[in-house]
């Protein structure tokens, strides 16, 4: 096992991680600073050449979603998705519980480098302690000249507050998340226009995810090179991977993306729970294909995961030894998806119902080989034909479970 010294989770385990004097004593808002004394255009060609993607789950480069931004919008925004709700991911709750500062630093060089001077923090109702933790550490950075007007003497004006969302999956989309912070219902909006040209209140709006903000201190202070050195040659930098499941030892683990699946359930997860063996792993949240136990060897990475036929996401891995049962898992991911439909197009919202109850009656010993059928025609109605891409998302556990179990699907139906 390599060592690997954590920069995102370096504060996360010190005595008061999350008060502001803590952070500071350990070289917080040290990047604040110099990024103030660049240009913005230079802080986001730093950005852009770190090689940063987003790590909310759709992976799109950082530096170039932050150059779509228009250099003479009069007003424009950001927003900090704190809404994190993808099953089997608990990183972002970390860092905001014990080191929202690194996030918050991270909020205010990107505000800077687009031209923002209102920021908004969208963060799950559930977050009861993330939310506390988020106002005080804005507060303080009030207090210490980090918020306001004429951040450290610099002329720059950031004012930044926190909006509580109510727990809905969806909002976790960027559309969605706007909508709610508008104060309307979450639904998803028409893509195009973008939210970079008509995000909040028809407003110009970036939105990033907390982890890929803290990220932001570490590439101005240490540059881009020492960035993009680290990791594969498409997938740079480094990822808190979050382990749940039949492992010994569950937690977030932050390595160079590039890691293989093996390296992080067993050396760093502690292994698989009794010895067993791996049955199948989620590698990227609930809404990424499944993986078979035999695939350990693949690196944690955009474009490795792409080829073994699954996705990245959110990093979340989620193992399942050789006692699981695999039907049992789908229904239970597939009702979690029904249930946070937002209900806005047809086939997530009534095509996800249906599966739902085919799935239930393979699960209560009722079904038949004609209803794996019946699942397999609707789950191929859905994906790619959705407003949105949760109705993919939703879909993806039931036809790579198919795909790559069907033979436990056919033992329910023939009553085994
Ligand atoms: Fe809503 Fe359609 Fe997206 Fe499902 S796919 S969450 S119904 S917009």
């Amino acid at each position: 096992m390599a060592h690997w010294e954590p920069v995102l989770l370096a504060n996360v385990d010190r005595p008061n991680s999350e008060k502001i004097d803590t952070y500071l004593k350990h070289g917080g808002y040290k990047a604040l600073r110099k990024a103030l004394s660049m240009t913005p255009e230079s802080v986001i060609a730093e950005v852009k050449a770190s090689g940063l993607r987003g790590r909310g789950g759709a992976g799109f480069p950082t530096g170039t979603k932050w150059g779509f931004m228009p250099k003479d919008a009069p007003v424009k925004y950001l927003a900090v998705n704190t809404d994190e709700g993808e099953p089997g991911t608990f990183k972002d709750r970390l860092i905001v519980e014990r080191d929202p500062h690194s996030i918050l630093e991270g909020v205010i060089i990107t505000a800077y480098a687009v031209g923002a001077h209102r920021a908004f923090v969208y963060i799950r109702g559930e977050f009861f302690l993330g939310v506390k933790r988020w106002i005080k550490a804005i507060s303080d950075a009030y207090q210490h000249g980090f918020l306001g007007r004429d951040i450290l003497g610099t002329g720059f004006d950031l004012d930044v507050s926190v909006h509580r969302g109510a727990g809905a999956y969806i909002c976790g989309e960027e559309t969605a998340m706007i909508e709610s912070l508008e104060g309307k219902r979450g639904i998803p909006r028409q893509k195009p226009p973008f939210p970079a040209n008509r995000g909040i209140w028809g407003k110009p709006t970036l939105v990033q995810n907390c982890e890929t903000l803290a990220n932001i201190p570490h590439i101005v202070l240490r540059g881009a090179g020492w960035y993009a050195g680290i990791g594969t040659e498409q997938s740079k930098g480094i990822k808190i991977f979050c382990v749940s499941g039949h492992v010994n030892r569950p937690g977030n683990f932050e390595l160079p993306l590039g890691t293989t699946l093996k390296e992080i359930i067993y050396e760093h997860a502690g292994g698989v729970r009794k010895g067993r063996e791996i049955k199948a792993i989620v590698p990227g949240g609930a809404s990424t294909p499944l993986l078979r136990g035999d695939r350990v060897f693949t690196p944690m990475a955009f474009e490795t995961l792409k080829e073994a036929g699954s996705a990245l996401g959110t990093g979340a891995v989620i193992v399942m030894d050789q006692t699981t049962d695999i039907v049992e898992v789908v229904r239970r991911t597939m009702r979690f998806f029904v249930h946070e439909s937002c209900g806005n197009c047809l086939p997530c919202r009534v095509g996800g119902h249906n599966i739902l109850s085919l799935l239930e009656k393979l699960t209560a010993g009722t079904g038949t080989m004609k209803d794996i059928d019946e699942i397999e025609y609707l789950a191929n109605g859905i994906t790619g034909r959705t407003f949105c891409p949760m109705g993919t998302g939703m879909v993806e556990p039931v036809l790579s479970s198919l795909k790559l179990f069907r033979g436990e699907y056919e033992a329910k139906a023939a009553g085994r």
